[in-house]
């Protein structure tokens, strides 16, 4: 595939745009592959990735039952930062963070990560200790974090109001080099890399079952005839409870929507992310003008793909008491997500009770930061059967009573 660089723009502006190719191929599926990645969101696409980068398996199809990148992947705020407070999370957040930092060059691909620092404010004594906990445990962990003042946080963010009606900004919890990317473009990035290296990225595929022989796994069922495997990676987020149904086996995961909402355009006016987690909202300022804003989930599982009046004002509600300017804003547009929740809040990287079959999921509400980290270590483990970026995020926890609990430490864990 014909790299990418400015060089190739000014050609292709001199010939009328007229020698692009296309990102990716769409091939027909093979009858066999030693290995088949069900879910082309991000961390599908950045297994297989990593699969053929790191160690040299490119015999790979990665099956999409809709288009690439049209789950969560493409549906998400898109905030990055690996401020947790457990060992396992902050390494594999950090790991991801870490290799946003230079993923455009290693894809040839522009993700348009913006390292623009993300805070996190403390709005009750509870969220101060808890912060500050967390500025210490990632100090230990080697990822740079920092315990900031109200009076830093207001000369970061101009447009805040630190007292609000209900709850005055008392500090926030501040990574400098936590930010956003483009979510789209992440998805390209990885599926252009995977076609160019011979991988199959079959769109319009959907898995229906999954077949096994003496407990192993031989291959699945889709909507394009059957498919043979040595390997089965599933990456499908909110359907991962489907697919491990199919396989016979139950998964501790529950399925909710979760959403999202964008303003009109306006001039630049907050150049950094700000999540408010007492007050439950976040928001961002993405490169076309819009404020980037999110909420909660849903009250009840789901598997609806769609926003909701009431939780729209929920959020704007919240929001407005920490910026007062969101009130004069028209809202474009909104949509929602199934995100796949654990009761610990931290995601699942595991083999399973079918041989040769493995499982990624539960990354719930906060996925998409994680994603190169994620497919680096799912990598490692269908590969070589065990991986220490994901060794503590096996299944067995959830029998042996190893929680890995970033549920009140991540709060909203976007
Ligand atoms: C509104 C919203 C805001 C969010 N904000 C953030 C944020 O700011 N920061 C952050 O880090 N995370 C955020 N997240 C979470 C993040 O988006 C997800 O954790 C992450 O994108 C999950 O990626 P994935 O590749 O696992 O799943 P997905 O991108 O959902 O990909 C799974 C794919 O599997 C496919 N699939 C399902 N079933 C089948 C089948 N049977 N056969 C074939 N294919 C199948 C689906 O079509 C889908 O494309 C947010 C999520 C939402 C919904």
């Amino acid at each position: 595939m014909k790299r990418y660089s400015a060089f190739a723009i000014a050609r292709e502006a001199l010939r009328n745009h007229t020698g692009w190719e296309r990102a990716w191929r769409s091939p027909a599926p093979k009858r066999h592959y030693d290995v088949i990645i069900v879910g082309a969101g991000g961390h599908g696409l950045a297994t297989a990735y990593y699969l053929g980068k790191n160690f040299g398996i490119t015999n790979v199809a990665i099956l999409e039952k809709g288009w690439l990148g049209g789950g969560n992947t493409g549906r998400n705020t898109t905030i990055i930062r690996s401020n947790y407070l457990q060992d396992p999370s902050a390494a594999i957040y950090e790991k991801a963070r870490s290799l946003y930092e230079t993923l455009s060059q290693d894809l040839n691909y522009n993700l348009m990560f913006s390292p623009r620092g993300v805070i996190m404010l403390a709005q009750t004594q509870h969220e101060v200790r808890g912060y500050q906990r967390t500025a210490h445990a990632n100090a230990l962990q080697g990822v740079a974090t920092e315990f900031i003042t109200p009076r830093r946080v207001k000369e970061l963010v101009p447009i805040i109001n630190l007292s609000g009606p209900r709850y005055p900004v008392l500090g926030g919890l501040w990574q400098e080099r936590g930010g956003t990317a483009r979510h789209d473009a992440v998805a390209w990035g990885y599926a252009r890399a995977c076609s160019d290296m011979g991988m199959d990225i079959i769109q319009k595929c959907e898995v229906t079952g999954v077949r096994t022989e003496g407990g192993k796994i031989t291959g699945v069922e889709t909507g394009k005839g059957p498919i043979d495997c040595q390997k089965l990676g599933v990456v499908v987020a909110g359907h991962s409870g489907v697919l491990a149904d199919m396989a016979g086996f139950r998964l501790p995961i529950e399925s909710v929507a979760l959403q999202a909402l964008v303003s009109e355009p306006i001039k630049p006016c907050m150049d950094v992310v700000v999540m408010a987690n007492t007050v439950h909202g976040y928001m961002s300022q993405s490169d076309k003008g819009e404020m980037v804003i999110g909420g909660g989930t849903d009250g009840s599982n789901n598997y609806t793909q769609r926003g909701s009046f009431h939780h729209i004002e929920e959020t704007v509600r919240a929001l407005i008491e920490t910026f007062p300017m969101v009130s004069r804003l028209k809202m474009l547009r909104q949509w929602g997500g199934i995100v796949d929740i654990t009761g610990d809040r931290s995601p699942i990287l595991s083999k399973t009770p079918v041989e040769g079959m493995f499982i990624n999921c539960g990354w719930g509400t906060g996925g998409f930061k994680a994603i190169p980290g994620s497919g680096w270590g799912m990598a490692e483990l269908m590969a070589k059967g065990h991986s220490p970026l994901t060794q503590a995020f096996g299944l067995e926890r959830f029998r042996e009573g190893r929680f890995i609990d970033e549920s009140v430490a991540a709060g909203v864990a976007h």
